[in-house]
């Protein structure tokens, strides 16, 4: 059995490569504005004077709903095609858009909180494992 290194669908969305790695956004330094993915120009004033901003790993679920049919390429998920809930998490100064570990509506509730994590999108022809971020509901909240 052999085994290979998960590959970031999106490298540029995270601060690194590292299996925890936070997601990077970008704060405008005139009106601190903060963008996901990371922008070259602020969407609200205009400035093109944009810094690398970490962003939080936990947050709150701002809106969310279950997607019951497959995405078209290439947002290949999965084979054979299983829903999946995607949603909107409020981490303070942005929200951002997630796939969601969780495709029961049941186990989900707008204000819960969540965490950063990893889901395999898809393997490669190869077999490594291409990994994305996703969203989970917060252990405490999962218990
Ligand atoms: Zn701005």
């Amino acid at each position: 059995m052999t085994t290979t290194t998960p590959r970031l669908l999106e490298p540029g969305l995270f601060v690194d490569a590292t299996p925890d790695a936070a997601l990077r956004g970008a704060r405008c330094a005139r009106c601190a504005t903060v963008t996901f993915p990371a922008q070259q120009s602020c969407p609200r004033c205009g400035a093109a004077e944009m810094n690398p901003e970490v962003l939080p790993t936990a947050g709150v679920l701002w809106s969310y709903t279950v997607q019951s049919f497959a995405p078209k390429k290439p947002f290949l998920t999965t084979e054979p095609f299983t829903p999946f809930g995607v949603g909107y998490i409020d981490l303070g100064d942005v929200i951002v858009e997630s796939r969601l570990t969780v495709n029961d509506p049941d186990a989900l509730r707008i204000g819960m909180p969540m965490r950063l994590c990893r889901i395999v999108n898809h393997l490669d022809e190869d077999g490594t494992e291409v990994v994305t971020f996703a969203f989970a509901p917060s252990k405490e909240e999962a218990a």
